[in-house]
């Protein structure tokens, strides 16, 4: 009987003076890992147009079905994005999303990219569903790198973030040689 109780105390002593780790929570949080999963996020060029193309390989790649995307036919005029399509809907359905990543994996463009923001508590299921609007940074974010190859064990700065700048060039030559908007476009 008092064995254990010895060898039960003396746990507790050889712990007594030690660093704790017990984290006051929500006072103090502790620094989550450079490539914590959390909340989504959707991107902007350096010049704000939207990065997303609405090429769906994000909702194609999700193993829950938790991201519904509609594009658009971009204005050539006063485009969106810098591709021939944007996404006029992005919703994403929190409830269903088990923050594995692939959809920042499948994206192209770097559209996409997960945060450390995990608190997303909501008073109702409804309100798990994001939109576009939600999710969409202001413009003048400077992008964050997306992980590319997370799952390939690649050094975390083998993509720059801004490797799509040069991809679009001939979009903006395009427009250049089509030349002004017509009045019936
Ligand atoms: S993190 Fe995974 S489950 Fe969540 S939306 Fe992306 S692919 Fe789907
Ligand atoms: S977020 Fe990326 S993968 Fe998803 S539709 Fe947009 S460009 Fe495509």
């Amino acid at each position: 009987m008092i064995k254990p109780l010895l060898k039960g105390l003396s746990i507790t002593f050889k712990y007594i003076f030690k660093k704790k780790f017990t984290v006051q929570y929500p006072e103090e949080r502790r620094e989550l890992p450079p490539r914590a999963k959390w909340l989504h996020i959707l991107q902007r060029h350096e010049d704000g147009k939207e990065r997303c193309v609405a090429c769906m390989l994000c909702a194609s790649a999700c193993p829950t079905e938790a991201i519904y995307i509609v594009g658009e036919e971009n204005d050539l005029y006063n485009p969106v994005s810098h591709g021939e399509r944007y996404a006029k809907v992005w919703d994403l359905d929190l409830g269903r999303c088990m923050f594995c990543g692939y959809c920042v994996e499948a994206c192209p463009e770097e559209a996409l990219a997960m945060t450390d923001e995990y608190e997303l508590a909501v008073p109702t299921k409804k309100d798990l569903v994001l939109h576009k609007e939600d999710l969409l940074v202001p413009p003048g974010t400077p992008p964050v790198h997306t992980w590319l190859g997370f799952y390939r064990n690649e050094p975390v700065a083998a993509h720059p973030v801004s490797r799509p700048k040069e991809l679009h060039i001939e979009f903006e030559e395009y427009l250049k040689r089509r030349g002004p908007k017509e009045e019936n476009e």
